[in-house]
């Protein structure tokens, strides 16, 4: 028995976390939808629950915590994606899986216990639809099936507002197939072009709420500990997964703790695609060490929001190169139980990192404990992965040139073959790629990459 407490969006309160069974712990997160690079907004989640993760390993042991995190592969924004870029729906879904595996790994994230796709279980999916018309709380009007919110006593809980406030304060899809302006899509008719399934209902595609209903179920069971993903997410998404499991399984919880993150923000503005104001993790990857990232990343409290602008960053590497010092390259183990016990409290991640000032303050005054103390609390947040020798290859590839001087040099190509002076165009790109930076022309736009 511990003392966690997580802040719980179902009760609105920090609770005491009580797993159901201490050697089966379940975590299911909301994970990408694969259609464009990942932002760091999105990596904020990923960031957030890599920590819860190794917060219930480190409480319960690894092979007792099951932690899913799902990839949307079939989804509007994919197909829309596919016909905008003219590429293949597989190329693309591929493609942005591989690169979201590339910066979760270059983020330190553990792999989560299963990484289920929604194209891999269509069956399953269907077979929820059927049950949910046979027990009459979903229907069929013209190819399409809706789950009827009117079946279910609880819809709203989880958002903690009525039916009425939920239509007048959501985006809710208007359509004269509803029986009620809430009711949402399980299954959709594709059209020729689009990826789609055969159903008894005609040749469609899955709602994006479904999927996880269903993979939560395969992977975690009919009810467990934790569901978590960011705070978008909590209306209509996790509402939606709540109807449709309970009222299924004729249960009244699907998961006992619902834990969402806040948003990222530029400017105090939310990051999000729709409103074009993301940076995504591979560009700000060539400015900053990954660490520096993850540091920023967890700099503010989960649940409040976080801006992201260059001083976080800048004050997030001095932090790193600072705490560097007292690297240590050997993993001593010593009782860290002390610092480790201020994550239990709803993973106040800063105060931890004042905790890690002051044990680094200590250790500088030449306290062998405080040293690995100090160490392994750094360890144990995800940073200090990369051995000293690594972090200055690094640093030499990431300060011999800035970014600034590179884009300069770009937008002076441009204006050259612009003006027709090719020659200068080329001295530009020969002179970029001495210094290891190579750029490429996409469509309207030129992109540069380290060699
Ligand atoms: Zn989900």
């Amino acid at each position: 028995m511990t003392n966690l407490q997580i802040s719980n969006s179902l009760t609105r309160s920090k609770d005491l976390f009580k797993p159901i069974d201490p050697k089966k712990i379940g975590m299911y997160v909301c994970g990408p939808t694969v259609y464009a690079d990942p932002h760091v907004g999105n990596g904020r989640s990923i960031v957030v629950f890599d920590l819860l993760y190794r917060v219930l390993i480190k409480i319960y042991g690894r092979t007792n915590v099951s932690y899913v995190r799902n990839i949307t592969d079939v989804d509007d924004k994919i197909i829309e994606a596919s016909k905008q870029l003219n590429l293949p729906i597989d190329k693309i879904t591929s493609d942005i899986t591989n690169i979201f595996h590339k910066n979760t790994k270059e983020l330190n994230c553990l792999t989560p216990t299963f990484e289920p796709k929604a194209t891999e279980h269509i069956k399953e999916m269907i077979e929820m639809i059927n049950s949910l018309i046979k027990k009459k709380l979903a229907y069929v009007n013209q190819g399409h099936v809706y789950f009827l919110i009117s079946e279910f006593k609880n819809y709203g809980k989880l958002a903690n507002k009525n039916l009425e406030e939920l239509v007048s304060g959501s985006r809710v899809e208007v359509s004269k197939l509803k029986k009620n302006p809430l009711d949402f899509i399980l299954w959709k008719p594709a059209l020729e072009d689009e990826p789609g399934w055969d159903s008894s209902w005609g040749r469609g595609r899955p709602g994006w709420h479904l999927e996880c209903s269903v993979m939560s179920e395969k992977y975690l069971g009919k009810k467990f500990d934790i569901h978590g993903g960011g705070l978008d997410l909590l209306f209509p998404h996790h509402e939606n997964e709540i109807a449709q499991s309970c009222s299924n399984n004729s249960s009244e919880v699907l998961a006992n703790y619902w834990v969402h993150n806040g948003f990222l923000t530029m400017k105090k503005e939310k990051m999000s695609k729709s409103l074009g104001n993301i940076e995504t993790i591979t560009e700000v990857l060539k400015r900053y060490n990954a660490q520096v990232i993850r540091i920023a990343l967890l700099s503010a409290h989960y649940k409040q929001p976080l801006d992201w602008n260059e001083t976080l960053l800048e004050q997030s590497k001095t932090t790193l190169e600072k705490w560097y010092e007292l690297y240590d390259e050997k993993e001593i183990k010593t009782d860290s139980s002390e610092t480790f016990s201020i994550l239990l409290d709803d993973l106040n991640t800063p105060k931890y990192f004042a905790k890690l000032h002051e044990l680094f303050n200590s250790a500088s005054k030449g306290n062998k404990n405080k040293k690995n103390e100090f160490n392994e609390a750094c360890r144990f947040i995800g940073i200090f992965n990369e051995n000293k020798a690594a972090l200055k290859e690094r640093k030499k590839l990431f300060s011999t040139i800035e970014e600034k001087y590179i884009l300069e040099k770009i937008e002076a190509r441009i204006q050259a073959r612009k003006s027709g002076n090719y020659k200068l165009a080329d001295k530009i790109r020969d002179e970029l790629l001495k210094n290891g930076i190579v750029i490429e022309d996409k469509q309207n736009k030129t992109e540069w990459k380290y060699k």
